[in-house]
């Protein structure tokens, strides 16, 4: 077997570990810093918990309001829009209840075993060092959202992960840094933190290579199924018995020439990273209410969040950046945002939150792995697992049929 695999994003360098740890000889394809693209600039919060999609009833209710606010989680650019509705029907689809209960079900089973395929490949890595097993907290401002949190509890509990409580006074003895008045949140005791995402995917890169993957630093502009068999990959003379597609929100464009329509979008997210905060956090927290998230990293407070809808091209707004700076200082009084760094990313994101990870339905030798939002992070190494049993001819750790791209075509 030779793998070719499009794209070197956290995914990839993750799936080509699990492969060439099972002797399989890979090649990833990546134009860019491999293992660091989106992770290098995200909450770096592995956060299993999150069982529940993005597209559900509540999302959907809160929409309008959502849409018509500037400073809101969420936005949509106008010029985006023609672009996004086929996408937004199907998210419209995704948000009736029984597809919600699938949805959960399918997250459960992929995340309890995340945490788990992430710490033992950084311990196989020697990228220990770069993670913590923090714990994380959801953050409730006000007593209904707190409300809301706790009905989540058992959900999370029957996924198999621990869950706690936490009310305002305990909350606050937890992280003394936040400001005072918050309702309390829900502490997730086995949810972990990567320290310094730069470093952590700077290791995982080494370690593909001493395992003697190769990593060429060219995009891939098409996987062309060769006439004897077996993939050739534009930029290389090389020929391949396999190819996979991990190219995260870019996936689509290397998928549609092959005759695979994929209704991939983007969710681009905002950080900023405060290198001199003056306060300390101890775990990573995700606010219920605006959905931001803060992460104590080894070189200062990462904020991010916010969701943008507006395509792969369209130039940053950094007034959503700016907007996480103000929403710091609400939470944590006192902190510093000098010298702060602005940064976005693009989350890939299929409608119904489920990424997509499987075999191809009309070439048996091509596979893909991609569209895991805003868990990316936290689900690549399971995903590895996954896809490199695939091709080994092994049963996976995890019931692939829920993440099959063609759930698109039925
Ligand atoms: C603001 C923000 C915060 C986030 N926080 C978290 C978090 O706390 N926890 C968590 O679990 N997840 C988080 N995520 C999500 C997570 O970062 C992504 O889901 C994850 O990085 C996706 O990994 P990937 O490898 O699929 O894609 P990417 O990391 O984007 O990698 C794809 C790679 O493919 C390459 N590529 C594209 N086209 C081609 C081509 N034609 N040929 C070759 N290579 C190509 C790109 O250069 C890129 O390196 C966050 C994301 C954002 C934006």
């Amino acid at each position: 077997m030779r793998v070719a695999l499009a794209g070197g994003g956290i995914v990839g360098i993750c799936t080509a570990i699990a492969l060439r740890e099972r002797k399989i000889d890979v090649t990833v394809f990546e134009p860019e810093e491999p293992a660091v693209r989106t992770i290098g600039g995200s909450a770096c919060y592995l956060s299993p918990g999150e069982i529940f999609p993005l597209a559900d009833p509540q999302v959907l209710r809160a929409l309008p309001k959502l849409l018509f606010s500037r400073s809101g989680p969420l936005v949509i650019r106008a010029s985006h829009l023609p672009h996004l509705v086929s996408w937004g029907m199907r998210f419209l689809a995704a948000t009736r209840p029984a597809n919600v209960a699938r949805g959960v079900a399918a997250l459960s089973a992929l995340n309890a075993r995340a945490n788990d395929a992430t710490f033992a490949l950084a311990h196989r890595a020697g990228a220990n060092a770069y993670l913590e097993r923090s714990g994380g907290i959801h953050v409730a401002r006000d007593t209904a959202t707190l409300k809301a949190l706790r009905e989540s509890a058992d959900a999370i509990a029957a996924a198999g992960m621990r869950v706690e409580a936490l009310d305002g006074a305990q909350l606050r003895e937890r992280e003394p840094a936040l400001a005072p008045g918050l309702a309390g949140g829900l502490l997730l005791p086995g949810d972990a933190r990567v320290r310094d995402p730069i470093r952590f995917g700077a290791r995982l890169a080494a370690y593909l290579r001493e395992l003697g993957g190769s990593i060429v630093r060219r995009r891939v502009d098409a996987l062309v199924p060769a006439a004897g068999g077996g993939w050739s990959v534009s930029s290389s003379q090389d020929l391949f018995t396999h190819a996979i597609v991990t190219a995260g929100a870019w996936s689509h464009e290397l998928l549609r020439p092959l005759g695979y329509t994929v209704p991939l979008d983007t969710e681009r997210g905002y950080n900023v990273t405060l290198p001199e905060p003056g306060v300390a956090l101890n775990h990573p927290l995700v606010f219920a209410e605006s959905r931001i998230a803060m992460t104590p990293l080894d070189y200062g407070l990462r904020v991010t969040g916010t969701v943008e809808f507006a395509g792969l091209r369209a130039a940053p707004d950094w007034r959503r950046s700016d907007m996480l700076v103000r929403m710091a200082q609400d939470y944590l009084p006192g902190v510093r945002c000098e010298d702060a760094t602005r940064w976005m990313g693009f989350r890939p994101a299929l409608p119904d939150a489920l990424p997509a990870i499987g075999g191809a339905a009309r070439h048996g030798e091509l596979f893909y792995a991609f569209g895991h939002e805003h868990l990316g992070f936290t689900q690549a190494a399971i995903t590895a697992e996954c896809v490199a049993a695939l091709l080994a001819g092994e049963p996976p750790a995890v019931d692939l049929r829920p993440f099959d791209l063609e759930r698109f075509h039925r």
